[in-house]
């Protein structure tokens, strides 16, 4: 071995695994077991008192997951992650260690239609405020921090419009106001942005889509920085503070830079319990192996795609900023110049009729509510996943009526826009 640093596809591949120690099983285990034997009564105290690290119990950590969390906290840059049952439940236990009843938190309103039903609704029943913003204009962040912001939230790029989001800026509101970056980096994947790099303190992942990426499995993941200074203020009191289930000791002061990762499982997954299968995560892990050679297929396949849809007479418009006119054509060639996702939108000049008809009509593009899959996808997000919004909620987070959003995957592309042309046609 040598003390190179290891690139990205390498870390891909072999970051957090070994040959099993028992059986020499070269790809990591499936350990499907709830429970871990202990060593003896001091062991098993030590566990639980959290004075050694080891397996427990599923519901708090796993050795296949474990594989899986250290490899994508390597991909991202970061000091340890927590892998959970879905990208969800990864913003409810982040979110639960830094927001008690009566707080605010700071989204962006470009967001995954999930995540804004759940911001508006399932939080809001926890007493946990969001304050909208918006990414285009940096200020509104600034203009919405008050006493009560306990961090701020954005996609990289942001669903469903692909739009690229300046983190820099953004990261730079969350320091003045004293609170965590959080970045969903799901639709852009470390292969194109680490958001890490750019100021966030925390990324959370649906591992659902590209990582896990062949829409075979739901997993989310929640990777700390290790940049974040929980003590300074008083304002992270769960991990300032001496916990009682924990024998008073103090989560940052024991656990430094990888603190917040600790919080998230001895407190939040194990009392809200949403753990991933060790199924799932061995094909999540399987998944990301291949992941720098299928994001950059996706995203040079739907460069194309988008480039052919651009000139289309059915087609007014095509929201991807790896065009070059795109609004966000700049933001882009700073923050992921390998390539600009391969999610985006087009608006159609027949409206929400037409909309409707070219799902119906797609034969090779599959209807349903997902993307990052190797498989291409298509939605009409406003008779769907932003359904429950008003107009004015769907125009604002990039879901008005004549829009169709895209996943392109990994197939010939050629084929891709012989199906896009008969459906448009
Ligand atoms: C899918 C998705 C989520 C939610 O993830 P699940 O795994 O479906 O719970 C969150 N954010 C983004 C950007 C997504 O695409």
């Amino acid at each position: 071995m040598t003390d190179r640093q290891p690139g990205f596809s390498t870390l891909a591949i072999h970051a957090g695994a070994q040959p099993d120690p028992t059986t020499g099983a070269r790809a990591t285990p499936i350990y499907q077991t709830t429970s871990f034997v202990f060593n003896d009564a001091d062991h098993a105290a030590s566990l639980f008192g959290l004075q050694a690290f080891g397996n427990i119990y599923t519901r708090i950590g796993n050795p296949t997951n474990a594989v899986l969390e250290e490899r994508v906290a390597a991909l991202e840059g970061g000091t340890a992650a927590l892998a959970v049952a879905s990208g969800h439940a990864a913003q409810v236990v982040a979110l639960q260690m830094l927001l008690k009843p009566g707080d605010e938190f700071i989204a962006a309103r470009k967001l995954y239609g999930g995540s804004i039903n759940q911001f508006s609704h399932a939080f809001k029943s926890f007493g946990w405020n969001v304050v909208w913003a918006d990414t285009d204009d940096i200020a509104s962040f600034e203009r919405a921090v008050t006493p009560h912001t306990k961090a701020i939230f954005i996609e990289s790029i942001a669903n469903p419009g692909g739009t690229v989001t300046d983190i820099e800026a953004i990261a730079a509101v969350a320091r003045k106001a004293g609170v965590p970056l959080i970045v969903d980096n799901t639709l852009a994947s470390p292969y194109l942005i680490r958001p890490i790099d750019h100021g966030a303190d925390i990324v959370l992942h649906s591992l659902t889509k590209f990582l896990g990426g062949h829409g075979n499995s739901i997993g989310g993941i929640i990777v700390d920085a290790g940049t974040f200074d929980w003590s300074k203020d008083g304002k992270y009191p769960i991990l300032s503070e001496p916990r009682p289930e924990y024998h008073g000791i103090r989560l940052q002061e024991t656990f430094g830079n990888f603190a917040f990762a600790i919080a998230c499982r001895v407190l939040a997954l194990r009392d809200l319990g949403p753990a991933l299968s060790p199924f799932n995560a061995f094909m999540i892990l399987t998944g990301i192996e291949t992941l720098p050679l299928r994001m950059q297929k996706h995203c040079d396949n739907a460069k194309a795609i988008a480039e052919w849809l651009a000139v289309h007479p059915a087609v007014a418009a095509v929201n991807y900023a790896g065009l070059a006119g795109d609004k966000y054509n700049n933001l882009a060639r700073k923050y992921c110049p390998k390539g600009a996702g391969a999610v985006f939108t087009i608006s159609l000049k027949g409206g929400y009729d037409a909309g409707v008809k070219l799902v119906s009509k797609l034969q090779l593009f599959s209807h349903l509510a997902n993307v990052g899959d190797t498989r291409s996808l298509v939605i009409h997000p406003a008779s769907t996943t932003h359904s429950q919004l008003d107009d004015a909620q769907k125009t604002k987070s990039g879901a008005g009526p004549d829009v169709v959003r895209l996943s392109i995957g990994i197939e010939d592309k050629e084929d891709l826009i012989a199906d896009l042309e008969q459906a448009l046609a």
